[in-house]
C-alpha cells in the first residue's frame, strides 16, 4: 500500500464515481432552483466563533467533533462542521436582511467533523443544503420539506420516511425540561455515561442519544408535544395541513430534538425504513433540519427567522446503490480525433475546437501513436466517430470520418462539415 493516504475518514470521489455524485449534485441543484433558491457559497474556514457560539457547548461538533486550528496570523479558525451558521454569518455581513424577505439559498460543499468513521459516518462529509431566512410562517418550513421531499422522489428515493416534530420555543422547553428531568431521575443509573452527563447539562439532548434510544425509560417519556404553549402548537399545526395539502407525507416523532441548540418548533428527520436500518445502523438519517429562530442573534445580528435542511451527500449515495439506481449515462464521447504525419496534428486539434463548439464531444487522440493503436483507443473510449487527419487531409482541407458505432463504414467529408455529419445522428 501506498505510504502516503487520504486522511482517515475522508475519501477521493473517483471518475467511476462520479455519475451517481453528478446525478445528485445536477438534480439538487435543479430542485433548488426551481423553488427559486440561489447559490450562496462560503469559505471552507470560518471564525470559530461562528460555530462555538451557536451550536452550543453540549453539541456533538463543539464538544468532540470540530477541526479548530490557529492560523499564521494566530486567528482561531474552525474547517466547517456545517453550512446553517456560516450561512447565517454571510448573511448578517451582507446586510441581506435589507433585501425582500425570505431569502432563499442553497449550498453544497464539503464539511469536517471529527466523527468515528465508519459506513456512512465520515470526517470530511458532503452536504447539500436550503436555508430559507426570514420568514417565521409555517409555509417556511413546509416549503423547505416539500423541497427535500421532491429531491428525493426526483433521485428516485422515494421510500424515505419523514418525520417531524416541533420542540416548541424555550419558553415551552423550560417547562418541557423540568417534567422530562422529574421522569428520567429514578432511571438514571441504567442509562449511558453520555446522557448520565447530559442530565446535568442539557436533559433535553439525552432523547437525541443513540446508545439509549431502546431504553424503556425514554421510549415512556413525556411528549414534548403536550407542553406546547398554544403558539407553537397552532404553528405545528400549520406545517402538518400544509405538507398535507402539498401531499408529503411524514410521521410525527415527538422523541426527535435535534443535535443543535439554535433549533425552534419545527424540527425534521429524512430515514430510509426501519427494516434497512440493519445495514445503515446508526447512519440511517439522510437529511435533518429544523427552525432557527434563535440564530441569528447568537450570531450578532437583528432577530430574524430561519428555517432549513441538511443532506448527507454520502448517504444519499449509499441509498441511491442499496436500491441499484443508477444515474442516467453521461453524454458519450462523440468523436475521437486521430491525428498522423506532421501536418495531421495542427489540422486535429482545429477540428476538435469546431466540433466542440458545436457541442460536441471531442477527445484528443495522441499524435505519434500508429493508426492501428488509435483506432483501439478510439473503440475503448466508446466514441461514435474516429476522425483520421493526415498530411494529404490536412492539405485538402478533409477528414476521413470513421463511423465506429455502424461497423467502421467511413467516408471523407469536408472538415467545415464535419460537425454537421457527426451531429446528424
Ligand atoms: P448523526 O446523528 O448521524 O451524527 P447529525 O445530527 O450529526 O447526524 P446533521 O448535523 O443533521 O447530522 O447533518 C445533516 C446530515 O448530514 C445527516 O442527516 C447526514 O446525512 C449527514 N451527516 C452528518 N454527519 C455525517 C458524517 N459524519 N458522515 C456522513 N454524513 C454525515
Ligand atoms: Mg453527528
Amino acid at each position: 500500500m501506498a505510504d502516503l493516504q487520504a486522511p482517515r475518514g475522508m475519501s477521493d470521489v473517483l471518475p467511476e464515481d462520479e455519475p451517481l455524485w453528478r446525478f445528485v449534485r445536477d438534480t439538487a441543484e435543479r430542485v433548488a432552483r426551481s423553488f427559486d433558491y440561489r447559490l450562496i457559497n462560503t469559505p471552507i474556514v470560518e471564525d470559530v466563533r461562528v460555530f462555538s457560539r451557536t451550536s452550543g457547548d453540549e453539541s456533538d461538533i463543539v464538544s468532540k467533533e470540530m477541526y479548530v486550528f490557529e492560523d499564521r496570523g494566530g486567528g482561531e479558525l474552525a474547517l466547517r462542521p456545517e453550512g446553517t451558521a456560516a450561512v447565517c454569518r454571510a448573511y448578517i455581513e451582507h446586510g441581506m436582511g435589507s433585501r425582500p424577505q425570505p431569502v432563499r439559498l442553497y449550498y453544497f460543499g464539503p464539511m469536517f467533523r471529527y466523527d468515528r468513521p465508519q459506513a456512512g459516518r465520515y470526517r470530511q462529509l458532503w452536504q447539500f443544503g436550503v436555508e430559507c431566512i426570514g420568514d417565521p410562517s409555517p409555509a417556511a418550513d413546509a416549503e423547505i420539506i416539500e423541497l427535500q421531499y421532491t429531491l428525493f422522489r426526483e433521485l428516485g428515493l422515494d421510500d424515505l420516511t419523514l418525520s417531524i416534530n416541533s420542540i416548541g420555543t424555550a419558553e415551552t422547553r423550560r417547562t418541557y425540561v423540568d417534567v422530562l428531568r422529574r421522569h428520567l431521575e429514578p432511571h438514571l443509573e441504567g442509562l449511558s455515561q453520555d446522557s448520565q452527563r447530559r442530565f446535568g447539562t442539557n436533559v433535553l439532548r439525552i432523547l437525541d442519544s443513540k446508545e439509549d434510544a431502546g431504553h424503556p425509560a425514554l421510549q415512556s417519556a413525556p411528549s414534548i408535544l403536550d407542553y406546547l404553549t398554544d403558539e407553537d402548537a397552532q404553528h405545528f399545526e400549520a406545517v402538518r395541513s400544509l405538507l398535507d395539502a402539498s401531499g408529503v407525507p411524514y410521521e410525527v416523532a415527538p422523541r426527535i430534538v435535534r443535535g443543535l441548540d439554535y433549533y425552534a418548533r419545527t424540527v425534521w428527520e429524512f430515514e430510509p425504513p426501519a427494516a434497512e436500518g440493519s445495514d445503515s445502523g446508526q447512519q440511517g438519517t439522510v437529511s435533518a433540519g429544523g427552525r432557527y429562530d434563535g440564530l441569528m442573534e447568537l450570531l450578532g445580528g437583528p432577530p430574524t427567522p430561519g428555517t432549513g435542511t441538511a443532506m448527507g451527500v454520502e448517504r444519499t449515495v449509499l441509498n441511491l446503490r442499496a436500491r441499484g439506481i443508477e444515474a442516467p449515462s453521461a453524454a458519450p464521447v462523440d468523436v475521437v480525433t486521430i491525428p498522423l504525419g506532421g501536418q495531421g496534428p495542427a489540422a486535429a486539434l482545429r477540428l476538435a475546437q469546431s466540433l466542440r463548439a458545436a457541442g460536441l464531444t471531442v477527445r484528443a487522440g495522441i499524435p505519434g501513436r500508429s493508426l492501428r493503436a488509435q483506432l483501439r483507443g478510439a473503440d475503448a473510449a466508446g466514441a461514435r466517430y474516429a476522425a483520421i487527419l493526415g498530411d494529404d487531409e490536412a492539405a485538402r482541407g478533409v477528414v476521413q470520418l470513421k463511423h465506429l458505432a455502424r461497423d467502421g463504414e467511413q467516408r471523407e467529408v469536408a472538415v467545415g462539415d464535419a460537425a454537421g455529419v457527426v451531429g446528424s445522428e
